[in-house]
């Protein structure tokens, strides 16, 4: 057997998917198909990485994706005609908002440059010239189609290498003539595998509404996913779920997905910025009001600054909690900062809430009959109180204070799993994060074909 010298290559993809075709997802699964095919070694798991949410000119789901191999020398054209090639035949190229952005990087070991670019492209705002800039610096090489923004997020799935916290996802397809049909998968088989892998499985169904949400609702390729803490656990997932329509392919993602990648602590609510998603402290300052559509709304101050809280509709149960805040209560606030309407405050549009102390909710009652127990009834202001039931009179009383118990307990509340966002880390993750050192290790079988 020769030995041919082995090179590494980082192929970055984005922005090739439109609200009427394709998935970013399903150009990398075919990718996979054909470098196996040429005999590369993959050398992590496909990335799946989920940008900020809060972009303006977002895609879909904002998620760009990064294969990372190693190839014999003499290979490199090869595997950039077949990346090209993919991308130019699948992406919605027609589509207005749909900008692809391919990147190859052939350096080993990522530059700290670059998984800033990737953070910041995460939890903020990146230019494409940043990002052209970098590519330029450290060799690598890109190339965009119409206006190139997909450089960005190309670039952006190259430099993250989950150093933090990741989880995976299992992604089944769909055969090309059953796109755009009705999924067909067996819902109580779905409930099932729930059942049988939680908590090392996530956002498969919403309990609130006994709703399946493994399965998107577009045109895409995409049959369902499913997310869970390891490649053999989301695998296991698998074998439960029946799918009622044949399974093209399918493959096993490492992702930034439920792990809060978005979210950055601020120490004032003076810091917050628009098209952030922070963390942030405060106390309720003006009591929650429902706005119409049933949206809650209430605001929060720290001395350096007022912010309006939103729990919109959908977000179930956090929505409840909010109504139930009373000024005074300490609260952090998980959630993406929206720019204001001229005038008006800055707003958070609430993912989770944590209550970290509830204020005494103090009622001030008539006071009760002391002959017969009954609750006074007021004669008029400065008039004092008088008995309806035994006709007793107490001219001198006053109205007392009293605690009300509140319904509301101190801890954290996060939004229904079907108004989850990509990146949000849902309650079941909590206490199973990962602390970096990247991933160990490849299973055998994380992709068919
Ligand atoms: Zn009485």
């Amino acid at each position: 057997m020769r030995l041919t010298k082995q090179q590494t290559m980082h192929i970055g993809l984005d922005d090739t998917d439109s609200t009427r075709k394709g998935c970013t997802t399903y150009i990398t699964a075919l990718l996979v198909e054909k470098l196996e095919k040429l005999n590369v070694k993959f050398l992590d798991y496909p990335s799946l990485i989920r940008l900020n949410p809060n972009v303006p000119w977002k895609t879909r789901g904002n998620g760009a994706l990064c294969l990372r191999i190693a190839h014999a020398t003499g290979l490199e054209d090869k595997i950039k005609e077949a990346a090209i090639g993919l991308v130019e035949e699948h992406s919605d190229l027609d589509f207005k908002g749909t900008n692809p952005g391919v990147v190859f990087f052939q350096n080993e070991k990522i530059p700290e440059e670059i998984k800033e670019f990737a953070e910041k492209a995460i939890t903020g705002i990146v230019t494409l010239q940043k990002a052209t800039g970098l590519i330029q610096k450290f060799g690598g090489e890109a190339l965009g189609f119409k206006n190139c923004r997909g450089i960005i997020g190309a670039l952006a799935a190259v430099g993250e290498t989950f150093e933090a916290d990741y989880t995976y996802e299992l992604i089944a397809y769909r055969m090309a003539e059953n796109c755009g049909l009705l999924r067909k998968v067996d819902a109580a088989s779905i409930f099932e595998m729930d059942e049988l892998t939680q908590p090392y499985t996530f956002n498969n169904v919403d309990s609130e509404k006994r709703r399946v949400v493994i399965t998107p609702r577009g045109p895409d390729p995409i049959l369902f996913g499913i997310r869970g803490e390891t490649p053999e656990i989301v695998k296991e997932a698998f074998r439960i779920v029946k799918p009622l329509e044949p399974v093209e392919r399918w493959v096993v993602f490492c992702s930034n997905q439920g792990t809060d990648a978005h979210l950055r602590r601020v120490a004032a609510l003076n810091q917050l910025a628009p098209y952030s998603s922070v963390v942030v402290r405060g106390v309720v300052s003006r009591s929650p009001r429902l706005v119409p559509l049933r949206h809650v709304i209430f605001s929060i101050s720290d001395g350096t600054g007022e912010v309006d809280c939103a729990a919109y509709e959908p977000t179930g149960a956090l929505r409840k909690v909010a109504r139930d805040l009373i000024v005074g209560d300490r609260v952090e606030v998980y959630g993406a900062v929206r720019e204001p309407s001229a005038g008006k405050r800055l707003t958070v549009n609430l993912e989770k809430i944590s209550i970290l102390a509830l204020a005494p909710e103090i009622v001030r009652q008539n006071p009760v009959c002391s002959e017969c127990g009954k609750r006074l009834k007021s004669m008029g202001r400065g008039k004092g109180f008088r008995c309806e039931k035994c006709g007793t009179r107490f001219s001198d009383a006053e109205k007392v204070q009293t605690v009300r118990e509140r319904k509301l307990r101190a801890g954290l509340y996060v939004t229904s799993t079907r108004s989850q966002r990509h990146l949000t880390k849902p309650l079941r993750r909590y206490g199973l994060e990962k602390h970096g050192a990247g991933v160990a290790g490849m299973i055998g079988n994380w992709h068919v074909p």
